[in-house]
């Protein structure tokens, strides 16, 4: 029997159950708040408001009860490296709540690295992700159940193909799975996936985050193609891909026969420190961003999509088998 780990400890795959595969419980830049404690964050419900440190708990923790009464079992938190992954808080909020959460290890770049990595091959960073999933993360024993990257609008880089690499290394040591967040837009997808297959990751362990910012179907099944996961992971951000047309994609590519490869998840941050209070405000105005929430998949993406011909067959292996496949093999 495949167990999966999760903050509170190794569980049976078969009590994932209803799991969003993408949400973040908080994300904000752990340097920064390293060197200053005091800086405040903005919590992503409405109306959007700043918070301290302290106060991001308070947020995560409502939302993660809120799931747990909407019938969501897990929550998969790809936060990594660059996106403050504090195992702690997440145990704490899972603790608290009942909710199950699977935490990851990984680099959140789109470029960037700092010396450290700079100086290192692959296989010295894939050390890192290993101990992370065999032997704890952050001095905890809460292992890491899967491995996170990214490529985004600068394209897949010397730096970003290196932690791809060690990525997939990580994988191939340990057989935890992959997600890597991808950039529809800058068709970084077919790349990113050229890569893990070239390093012998089986194409079945991997999900490409962030698929469904796009509608066009060809790129999505040139993707699917390779026989991977899609994150269709972002409902309510608009910004990226209007919410109808979303669910329109999802819709055709049930039709089409894809519900075994779809992930559906809103990719929400319960706080989030990229931009301030007055800028933050602006971009919701702008309708950048509308009903983002970590509840967005269970209250409206479903039932809609339930009334647009998704059966119970198709929802119960997009919600519970396709994420214990992803996670458990
Ligand atoms: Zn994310």
């Amino acid at each position: 029997m495949s167990t999966v780990e999760t903050v509170g400890g190794p569980i049976d795959a078969g009590q994932l159950g209803t799991t969003l595969v993408h949400e973040h419980l908080q994300a904000r830049d752990e340097a920064v708040y390293s060197q200053w404690p005091h800086a405040r964050t903005i919590a992503e419900e409405e109306p959007l408001h700043e918070v301290d440190p302290d106060g991001a708990y308070e947020i995560a923790a409502r939302l993660a009860a809120r799931l747990v009464e909407l019938g969501v079992n897990t929550i998969c938190d790809p936060s990594a490296m660059f996106l403050g992954r504090d195992v702690e808080f997440m145990r704490r909020v899972s603790d608290d709540t009942g909710l199950q959460v699977v935490a990851c290890t990984g680099i959140y770049t789109y470029d960037h690295l700092p010396q450290f990595f700079l100086t290192r091959d692959p296989d010295q960073i894939a050390d890192l992700f290993v101990h992370d999933i065999e032997r704890g993360i952050q001095g905890t024993e809460v292992k890491a159940a899967f491995i996170k990257c990214a490529a985004d609008e600068p394209g897949v880089t010397e730096n970003v193909e290196k932690v791809h690499r060690a990525a997939a290394r990580a994988s191939n040591r340990t057989g935890a799975p992959i997600m890597a967040h991808s950039r529809p837009a800058s068709e970084t997808g077919p790349r990113q996936i050229e890569i893990f297959v070239e390093e012998g990751v089986d194409p079945a362990r991997v999900q490409i985050a962030h698929t469904g910012d796009t509608d066009d179907l060809d790129y999505i099944e040139r993707v699917l193609e390779a026989g991977v996961f899609i994150g269709m992971d972002r409902y309510g951000l608009e910004l990226y891909l209007p919410f109808e047309q979303r669910q329109k994609t999802v819709v055709a590519l049930l039709e089409r026969g894809y519900a075994d490869r779809m992930l559906l998840s809103a990719d929400h941050c319960a706080t989030l420190d990229w931009f301030p209070l007055g800028v933050a405000e602006q971009m919701l105005a702008a309708g950048l961003a509308k009903d983002w929430s970590m509840t967005l998949v269970p209250e409206r993406v479903l039932p809609e999509l339930r009334e647009a011909g998704m059966t119970a067959d198709q929802e119960r292996t997009m919600m519970v088998e396709n994420p214990k496949r992803w996670l458990a093999g």
